[in-house]
């Protein structure tokens, strides 16, 4: 199954394995198996009703938090082929990389995770391995879905050092300050070249976003004016999409040539030396990097931080607090399975129990429990 990759890519005949052993299987590669595992995972499916920016109600037409994942996969199987990495590894990081996300996004993770201050705290990318770890029940043998080592060391993209030294083999890299493998670096750029793109749709659609402020941003001022300059009579709606998929494919190209480059000179002769690195080998060029990082604080300043998105940021916020409190101080009122874990336990191991049950909540899940509060 690794024919085709470059040396310094995810090798499946020099993985570190699973967690626990499993027969290979007949068909499918290591990776393309856990790909598959987390394609049919509970937290996959319920990412279609998660906040990306948009809280879902919001309207049909945003992206979620399944659509965001599967334009992060999309963006990081194109530059994978085209490195010759491991697309299937790739693309399972990339499916699984939100699985951890709390309902209502990134007000919903940031409410949790002040309720949950004294016991820990709550971070959704931990809870991203979590998930893929502990949480999904589906096998006889094994906790969690018992993925490959390099698609776990992906998910976790970012760690403290306390975490970090609990998680053991997954968490060593933060301890010694190493790079993971390309595919799970590449990951973490495909989902930021993803919601800087789909986010100025999303935003202009909500009517939050206007033409003539985005005009100011270079990167997408350019490429409306090479647009617009092809097109004169070209409406507002298909101008959009032909800007946004000229950003998509500009910053695609130069993220392929500048790692290119990065690879020739650091030349890795495998996954270990890429680790050993000392600095991320997949990249952008500095001038593009600039252009994405000034759009991408355009849009905090101007779309996240919109006024109509705090007043949403607001209520979500009650809600997820309110469920907290009422789940702590009553745990018979979630459903048995984790009001039996949380009488089980005490402190911060039962606080555990409460944010698992909310951080797997739909949006609307989180909505309707909420008006069920007695
Ligand atoms: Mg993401």
């Amino acid at each position: 199954m690794d024919a085709v990759l470059a040396s310094y890519a995810a090798q499946e005949s020099l993985s570190r394995g699973r967690r626990y052993k499993e027969p290979p299987s007949v068909y499918r590669g290591e990776y393309q198996r856990d790909r598959d595992r987390i394609i049919h995972s509970t937290a996959f499916r319920r990412l279609m009703y998660k906040t990306q920016v948009f809280v879902n109600h919001e309207g049909d037409l945003y992206r979620t938090r399944l659509t965001h994942s599967l334009e992060v996969a999309q963006i990081g199987r194109t530059v994978a082929v085209a490195l010759q990495l491991n697309e299937a590894l790739t693309e399972a990081i990339c499916l699984a990389h939100d699985l951890g996300h709390t309902p209502f996004g990134h007000a919903g993770q940031d409410t949790l995770n002040a309720c949950m201050r004294d016991y820990g705290g709550f971070e959704h990318n931990l809870q991203s391995l979590r998930v893929v770890d502990v949480l999904e029940a589906k096998y006889a043998d094994f906790p969690g879905l018992n993925l490959m080592f390099e698609t776990r060391e992906g998910i976790l993209k970012h760690c403290s050092k306390r975490h970090a030294r609990e998680l053991g083999d997954v968490g060593e890299r933060f301890l010694l300050r190493k790079q993971p493998g390309l595919e799970a670096q590449l990951a973490n750029i495909a989902d930021a070249i993803a919601y800087n793109n789909h986010d100025v749709d999303d935003g202009y659609r909500a009517g939050l976003l206007s033409l003539d402020q985005l005009r100011q941003q270079p990167l997408f001022g350019d490429r409306l004016a090479k647009v617009q300059k092809r097109y004169p009579d070209l409406d507002d709606r298909r101008l959009i999409y032909e800007v946004i998929r000229r950003m998509i494919g500009s910053v695609v190209s130069d993220l392929i040539e500048e790692t290119r480059r990065r690879l020739l000179a650091a030349e890795p002769q495998s996954i270990d030396d890429v680790r050993d690195a000392g600095a991320p080998l997949v990249s952008m060029s500095d001038a593009m990097y600039e252009q994405h990082t000034a759009l991408k604080k355009f849009l905090y300043e101007s779309l996240y931080s919109h006024e109509k998105k705090l007043a949403m940021t607001e209520e979500v916020q009650g809600i997820v607090k309110d469920l907290f409190t009422a789940y702590i101080s009553d745990a018979r009122q979630m459903p048995d399975e984790f009001a039996e874990a949380a009488e089980n336990a005490a402190g911060a191991e039962r606080a555990r129990v409460v944010a698992d049950f909310i951080a797997g909540m739909t949006d609307r899940y989180a909505i309707s429990a909420h008006e069920a509060l007695g």
